[in-house]
């Protein structure tokens, strides 16, 4: 019998056809070649002869406009093709939003701001990304924004975030994260705080409106948002706020028809509002995949993915680590002081004291320089994880990318754990 190892199949696919595979088992790796012809993943063109290697976790379509050949290596779990693809409406909106480009050129003014929207798993990330892609494709340098704290896709999860995409995505790693602007949310659901989600959202339009008057380039290409699955009730209204914000211009529904007309009554008339259908190729994740998704982020971060990083570890001495969280639990108004509504304790800055059950936190490393600063509205450097704390000696160990930094770093608590296991 054949090793299940080293299986090999050919894919011969007709324009406009998209091959989807998906590799599950742990310890499994798929190798993609591109034998003849051109296709593209989420945007990002094939390299002929090239072999791109996918491991467990792995769900990737490849698509072709003009027919190719695909070779796959490897044991997949799902492999199939696709004739029926979403892929025609979304370049037609690629294209709309050209125009808009070209017409902001002429006249120096803002491209277009475009925010994808719809329930959990129907692609919001996906096509934020092909519609990147074929952007700077064409010469374009877009912003990319991330507002899905549970994901997390600019940094890891339990922040916001945003990118300037220079070149398109990697094949397998996705967009790569030079200096990305992040800020520290702290929760991997914007329910668990609605009034700090706000907050940034409402600090990092101001970011990115500022960047792109910065940059003339940018300015024209606009920026590509991309939205939390949480669409009802509050989770709706959330919607609304980035989309004011942020001033979209254009907001791409995908999947649910309720929420396009919601949006469609509520959007000021100058708010393209377009209903966009959902790949048949977007799989459903559990909870369970949605969590070891999240654990991947941040081991990514860590860890690196293709190429390997070594992380450092060392101790902090808990009187030396200057600990805080963001949000105060919220108090009657009988009780706050005079002035103060209720809500500012959601946005307030706590000292934490370190103790054990630090254990496994993500902290935030703060560009704040003191806590007297705005602490909450300034984005953070990177990110360190509590492997140990030691109660004897109070200290706690952390992973970190960086070396030991300086010692009056201000760091912020996460409620996200994230287990070392290397
Ligand atoms: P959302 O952002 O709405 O939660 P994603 O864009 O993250 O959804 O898509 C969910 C998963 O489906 C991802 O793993 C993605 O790689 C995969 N996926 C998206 N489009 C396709 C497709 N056409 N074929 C196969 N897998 C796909």
């Amino acid at each position: 019998m054949a090793d299940e190892k080293s299986v090999v199949q050919e894919f011969k696919l007709d324009p406009d056809c998209e091959l989807r595979f998906e590799v599950e088992s742990k310890n499994e790796k798929v190798t993609l070649e591109l034998k003849n012809g051109l296709a593209e993943v989420f945007g990002t063109e094939l390299v002929k002869g090239k072999k791109y290697e996918f491991t467990a976790g792995a769900k990737v379509a490849v698509f072709t406009w003009q027919g190719c050949t695909i070779e796959l290596v490897g044991k997949t779990d799902v492999s199939y093709v696709a004739k029926e693809t979403p892929m025609g409406l979304y370049l037609n909106c690629h294209a709309a939003m050209e125009r808009m480009r070209e017409m902001a050129e002429k006249d120096d003014t803002r491209g277009p701001i475009t925010m994808i929207v719809g329930p959990c798993d129907v692609g919001k990330s996906t096509l934020c990304r092909i519609l990147l892609n074929y952007a700077v494709r064409m010469g374009r340098r877009p912003i990319f924004v991330d507002l899905d704290v549970g994901q997390g896709h600019i940094a890891i999860p339990g922040t916001v975030g945003a990118l300037l995409v220079e070149r398109p995505s990697n094949i397998v790693e996705g967009f790569s994260q030079q200096a990305p602007l992040v800020f520290h949310f702290g929760h991997k659901t914007p329910q668990t705080n609605v009034t700090l989600y706000n907050l940034l959202v409402t600090r990092l339009a101001e970011v990115c409106s500022d960047r792109l008057q910065a940059n003339k380039k940018a300015k024209a290409s606009g920026i590509v948002i991309n939205t939390c699955g949480w669409v009802k009730g509050d989770g709706y209204k959330l919607l609304t706020h980035a989309a004011q914000a942020f001033e979209v211009d254009a907001i791409l529904v995908l999947d649910q028809e309720r929420l396009y007309n919601e949006l469609v009554r509520d959007m000021p008339d100058f708010v393209k509002v377009v209903f966009l259908p959902k790949s048949g190729g977007v799989v459903e994740r559990s909870q369970a995949q949605r969590s070891e998704a999240r654990d991947q982020g941040v081991r990514e971060y860590f860890y690196g993915s293709r190429t390997p990083l070594y992380p450092h570890s060392f101790e902090v001495k808990w009187n030396e680590a200057r600990l805080y969280k963001i949000g105060a639990p919220v108090l009657p108004a009988s009780c706050m002081p005079l002035g103060m509504k209720a809500e500012d304790n959601l946005t307030k800055l706590v000292a934490v004291t370190p103790g054990p059950s630090l254990l496994h936190h993500l902290l935030s490393v703060s560009f704040a320089d003191s806590p007297e600063d705005d602490v909450v509205q300034t984005n953070v450097a990177g990110f360190v994880c509590v492997t140990n704390v030691d109660v004897e000696r109070q200290t706690f160990t952390v992973l970190s990318p960086q070396p030991r930094p300086l010692p009056n770093t201000v760091l912020l608590l996460s409620d996200i754990q994230f287990m070392d296991s290397h």
